[in-house]
């Protein structure tokens, strides 16, 4: 069986085969980091973390996840919070690897940074300019997307429709409304680099094409991000890929996650419905979220609810149930393999929720085991699909003890009822609100009566 995976661009799915033989190259597009993630954010890294794991056993793998460090929204929050971008940044790079290792993501390969690649940015801009397909304009440089003919094939999108069709506002200088920044001037308080154009700034498209280029070559095997990239980041980062690279195509398969919601609305930092990923794991294992955004097909829309992670927990009990109290020797341990028919799940588009059925039918198949020889092999079998997937990292009982990290213990409990017991006695209402939240975020049920606080686990 060969590896399949959804093709944005060709609308379906499609054998995988790489570039050169026994070598894969992936970029996924990471985060602007100018604050915390929130769970949605999450999605995209712990799936392309997933498929990393599957082409790992087959492949040689180079995965680039990048991360955005120079971008106006990180100007905004420099102006708003007082602070220096490069201490807003480097702040929320750590936070993001460290949220993000919380959920078993493991590191990728490379993690370019954009500021690192001002060069290959002004390089690339230089040769779409030679070639063409990019113009200057009062400090600007400009991609002409009339100069591309295959403009809007990813996202399926007619470029003259879109020009029609177009009704926001349009710079004065742009030939076309839907031309797309590259370089753009920065004033004297901007970040900005010199260039042929004048001290500016890069575009956001331009970033991804040129790290990818540097660090994984002119055509990857693989791009991913989250769906709404398809436009126009994708779609921009294509054209001036191939424009730049003589008409090198710029990424074999193009795979996107389905978008995260809540309540049936996307999550979003603009709608304020977020729920950061830092938050969570101080209540919440990070197995359990990472199983919440694996339930579902990673292209299907996933609703986020507390009913979301307790399902996940429960799913996980499940599973650790199954291997607690088996001594697994170690040789037994390292010879052991994830079954064929869950590889086989995962390879297909990263078929998740059978992936789990397998993965529940292995540990059914345990639980009815007695002879301790088969016990022992199947409980190793399924810690072998614990590393795949990265699940069951923990130990069973720490695991049922509930001292997972993270998870709340009856001490830490009484200790946040503590704390808003003293806020509410200091008619400080907001903590002792954020206090409740993070107890509700954790399943945890309390109750004012006249003899003090209550609580109990809800699940
Ligand atoms: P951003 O920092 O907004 O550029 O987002 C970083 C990554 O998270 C991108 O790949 C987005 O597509 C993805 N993303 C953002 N919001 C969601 C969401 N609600 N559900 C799934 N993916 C998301
Ligand atoms: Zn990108």
């Amino acid at each position: 069986m060969t590896i399949h995976l959804h093709d944005t661009r060709q609308g379906r799915k499609v054998p995988f085969e790489p570039l050169h033989e026994g070598t894969v190259t992936m970029y996924l597009c990471g985060p602007t980091v100018y604050n915390y993630a929130h769970i949605g954010n999450a999605r995209p890294a712990v799936v392309f973390d997933l498929l990393a794991r599957i082409l790992r056993r087959r492949f040689d793998l180079t995965f680039a996840r990048n991360f955005t460090d120079v971008d106006d929204k990180i100007n905004a929050a420099s102006v708003e919070t007082g602070k220096p971008i490069d201490e807003i940044t480097a702040k929320y790079m750590t936070a993001y690897n460290h949220d993000m290792g919380a959920l078993g993501v493991l590191p990728p390969d490379v993690e370019p940074r954009a500021t690192q690649h001002i060069d290959d940015m002004v390089a690339m801009i230089s040769a779409l300019l030679e070639r063409g397909y990019a113009y200057e304009a009062e400090g600007h440089v400009l991609f002409d997307v009339t100069s591309y003919a295959d403009y809007g094939a990813l996202s399926k999108r007619d470029v003259r429709e879109m020009v029609a069709g177009s009704r926001v506002e349009v710079a004065p200088y742009k030939k076309s409304p839907q031309d797309f920044v590259l370089w753009k001037p920065s004033t004297p308080e901007l970040p900005g680099w010199d260039s042929p154009w004048g001290r500016g700034r890069p575009g956001w498209h331009i970033e991804c094409s040129a790290m990818a280029a540097r660090h994984l070559g002119d055509t990857i095997d693989i791009h991913a991000g989250g769906q709404d990239l398809v436009f126009p980041h994708h779609e921009n980062e294509l054209a001036q890929s191939r424009c730049a690279h003589d008409g090198a195509d710029f990424a074999r398969y193009w795979v996107h996650n389905g978008f995260l919601s809540m309540d049936h609305e996307k999550m979003s930092k603009s709608l304020g419905n977020v729920i950061l990923v830092h938050d969570l794991i101080k209540t919440i294992p990070g197995e359990v979220i990472r199983l919440a955004l694996l339930g579902a097909h990673y292209r299907q829309p996933l609703d986020w609810s507390e009913e979301t992670i307790r399902a996940a927990k429960r799913m996980l009990d499940r599973l650790y149930g199954a291997i607690r109290g088996i001594d697994v020797p170690e040789g037994i341990r390292d010879a052991a393999e994830a079954p064929e028919a869950l590889v086989a799940a995962l390879e297909d588009d990263i078929n998740t929720p059978k992936a789990m059925a397998e993965f529940f039918a292995l540990a059914k198949t345990l639980n009815k085991a007695v002879d301790a020889k088969e016990q022992q092999r199947l409980a190793a079998t399924m810690l072998a699909t614990g590393d795949l997937m990265g699940l069951l990292q923990s130990d069973p009982e720490e695991w049922f003890a509930g001292h997972v990290e993270g998870q709340l213990s009856s001490d830490d409990i009484e200790a946040l009822i503590e704390k808003r017991d003293k806020a509410r006695a200091a008619k400080d209402f907001a903590t002792a609100d954020s206090v409740r939240d993070q107890l509700t975020a954790a399943g945890i049920k309390i109750e004012d009566g006249a003899g003090g606080t209550t609580w109990r686990r809800s699940d």
